[in-house]
């Protein structure tokens, strides 16, 4: 009779009365896991002759592949580039607390910094492949947003910590950062001297290369997006506003000169603050498949107004909820939640439901090269996602098929 051992010992869980986000639209159908990936059903009754041994009822909630956060420099009180002596208790605890928030993955940001905190951080940050720790969100890979940066579009970033590679290129680069080991993402302003061939070099390496805080033309940004840069960190902040004679970094969301099959990613700061909502439409309606939504998020996310730090610097957070560098009117980073964010874009742009959850999943997995497991719901995936209402409130979370989050109103 049942035969759920024909291919393995482990529980199949069915997950019905919900909706899907599959191939791009919300469908009506059941999930099937097992051993913490996605089932084919089909697969599933037909050559096992298996059936549901966990059967959960998802009350018409709709079911998302977890949000992966490409740009996060710290939250709950930690920041990541000031941990250096502890690190993994900040990363830790984030990864914990990012669960509530429906991030399963993320990258941890390191802003521009003295070359000791490069040093002492990057060895101690786990590689991207390892599992998750039990409740937690998986690290895939960490982000370095400088310090080869443009002194003009510093934003938060302090001057005496950015650096050029001119002398040496790319050894000047590995002597600042000292591993690339565990990287995924390098933010570079690509207007720098020799930035066509460290772009070069850290794509070989498979180093996604970022646009941003920089001054660059179309033309530069072009160029490095000849050598295989992919990606455009928190479009329209800390770069040139656009302009018609020469858009600069923002053109490249219509620009005629990326590769054929390329798509073209940028980082998008919906927290309602950093980007009005008339450029988060722009954005959207110019090149929706590359839009990614990023938190930017800083240790004070999570915790009340008032006083923070922000890698050497101390920030303010006001009643508002906006972040500034103390004592001044320049934004720092972001105080919103990725959940948060997606709602706000979704309500800011009036796109539909798939695409605000698909610009937190599917499109960050595809900058990231980790589409094949995380990012979507398709057969063999990782079984990461989330239980949303539909005004896109996270009600659970899971990793790898193991609730790791339930929200309060989902227990009463
Ligand atoms: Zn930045």
């Amino acid at each position: 009779m049942p035969s759920n051992k024909s291919v393995s010992d482990a529980p199949i869980i069915q997950f019905h009365n919900c909706r899907i986000l599959k191939d791009h639209k919300l469908r009506r159908e059941d999930l099937w896991i097992r051993e913490g990936k996605i089932l084919n059903p089909e697969k599933l009754f037909f050559d096992e002759k298996g059936s549901a041994d966990v059967q959960i009822d998802c009350k018409e909630r709709i079911i998302a592949p977890g949000y992966i956060d490409v740009q996060i420099n710290g939250g709950y009180g930690y920041d990541f580039s000031l941990e250096t002596d502890n690190v993994n208790c900040g990363i830790s605890v984030v990864a914990k607390k990012l669960l509530s928030t429906g991030v399963t993955s993320f990258c941890p940001t390191i802003i521009t910094s003295p070359i000791e905190v490069y040093q002492k951080v990057l060895p101690r940050l786990a590689l991207r492949d390892s599992q998750p720790a039990h409740g937690s969100a998986l690290l895939v890979g960490v982000h370095l947003e400088g310090p080869f940066i443009s002194e003009q579009k510093k934003g938060a970033h302090l001057s005496q910590n950015i650096r050029s590679y001119k002398a040496r290129g790319f050894q000047d680069l590995l002597d600042v950062y000292g591993s690339l080991d565990n990287v995924s993402i390098v933010t570079l302003a690509p207007e720098m001297e020799r930035s066509e061939e460290v772009t070069g070099e850290l794509v070989r390496r498979g180093i996604r290369v970022s646009l941003g805080h920089s001054i660059a033309s179309l033309s530069q940004a072009e160029a490095a997006v000849k050598q295989g840069a992919t990606f455009i960190t928190h479009l329209f902040n800390a770069m040139l506003p656009f302009h018609h004679r020469d858009p600069g970094i923002v053109g490249l969301l219509t620009s005629d000169q990326i590769p054929d099959g390329q798509i073209m990613f940028y980082g998008l700061i919906a927290d309602g603050i950093h980007t009005n909502p008339a450029a988060l439409r722009i954005a959207h309606r110019a090149h929706p498949s590359g839009l990614v939504l990023v938190t930017d998020a800083v240790a004070a996310m999570g915790l009340p107004t008032g006083q923070h730090t922000l890698g050497q610097q101390i920030i303010h957070i006001d009643e508002e909820l906006h972040a500034y560098v103390a004592g001044t009117k320049t934004l720092c980073g972001s105080i919103a939640t990725m959940d948060f964010c997606v709602r706000h874009f979704w309500r800011a742009t009036g796109c539909s439901v798939e695409a605000a959850l698909e610009a937190a999943s599917l499109h960050p997995a595809q900058l990231l090269g980790i589409d094949s497991v995380k990012g979507q719901l398709e057969y063999g995936m990782d079984a990461d996602m989330l239980l949303l209402d539909d005004e896109l409130n996270v009600k659970a979370t899971y990793i790898t098929q193991q609730q790791q989050y339930m929200s309060c109103s989902e227990l009463s």
